[in-house]
């Protein structure tokens, strides 16, 4: 276990990053209006600062995006939270996670369901996060490297999919691969650097209702089914380390549609 000097007025005297994460969970996310338990205890559990690069680890457990290798980040605690709580989990599903990042959400999805698969675009953080989560003993996750605005075929249907970047609309093969009843959880937006959280329902076969939950901020979905390039604003965003971020909740119907 690791610990830090502690921030209160005990100079000197050093606090465990549990008792840091036990903190951020019920000032960052349980008081913010998430109530799920099964994401709470996940939450709960997860070491976030080994998932982070060293010289950010003290940072673990503030409620902040952090900076992780090839310009991306690792999400906010509190928007990883809220996703997993908007995926309306019971436990014991098989979810599909796009954009692995440093592994640390699938690690939290992967504390509910009985297994998570994982994609990620960029090798270096694909062979870093199955690594970090090999290393954890999460062995019921499983990271690919590509381009994940596909899904994961070999493995479909899921229950849940979450996708943590951004992109033009909703992928018609991420649909497709979602159980009926399933839902995915992605952010969609015309502007690479601002988008509305959707929920996507399959409620039958060619059936799908979607909600608009929250605006957030990601970096985006680069792929055939995402952006095909990362705009010059957006590298700089990433850089100010401003993404997986939550902006604003809200509730609002956007209707059913046929596929
Ligand atoms: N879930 C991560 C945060 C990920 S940030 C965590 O907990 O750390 C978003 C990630 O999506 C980035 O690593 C980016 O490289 C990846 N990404 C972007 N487009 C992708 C695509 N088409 N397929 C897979 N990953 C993608």
């Amino acid at each position: 276990m690791g610990f830090l000097a502690s921030k209160e007025d005990h100079p000197g005297e050093l606090k465990s990053f549990a008792s840091f994460r036990e903190e951020m969970v019920e000032r960052d996310i349980a008081a913010r209006g998430v109530r799920d338990e099964l994401v709470l205890g996940a939450m709960r559990k997860v070491p976030r600062e080994l998932f982070l690069p060293k010289n950010l680890r003290e940072f673990a457990y503030e409620d902040l995006p952090l900076p992780i290798a090839g310009g991306q980040t690792i999400s906010q605690p509190y928007i990883v939270a809220f996703m997993a709580e908007s995926l309306l989990l019971k436990g014991g599903e098989k979810i599909l996670e796009i954009g692995a990042g440093s592994g640390y959400a699938a690690a939290v999805l992967s504390e509910i369901a009985a297994q998570v698969y994982t994609v990620e675009r960029l090798g270096q953080l694909a062979d870093k996060a199955a690594a970090t989560l090999a290393d954890l003993g999460y062995d019921n996750v499983r990271v690919l490297h590509g381009d994940g605005s596909r899904g994961w075929l070999e493995h479909a249907p899921y229950e849940a999919i979450v996708v943590a970047a951004g992109g033009p609309q909703v992928p018609e093969s991420l649909k497709a691969q979602l159980k009926i009843g399933g839902r995915l959880v992605i952010p969609v937006g015309a502007d690479q650097r601002v988008q509305e959280l959707v929920r996507v329902t399959r409620v039958s076969e060619n059936e799908y209702r979607s909600e608009d939950i929250a605006d957030v901020r990601f970096v985006p979905l680069i792929g055939e089914e995402g952006w095909t390039i990362a705009k010059e604003g957006e590298a700089r965003q990433v850089r100010a380390g401003r993404c997986g971020r939550f902006l604003r909740k809200r509730k609002r119907w956007s209707g059913t549609s046929p596929t």
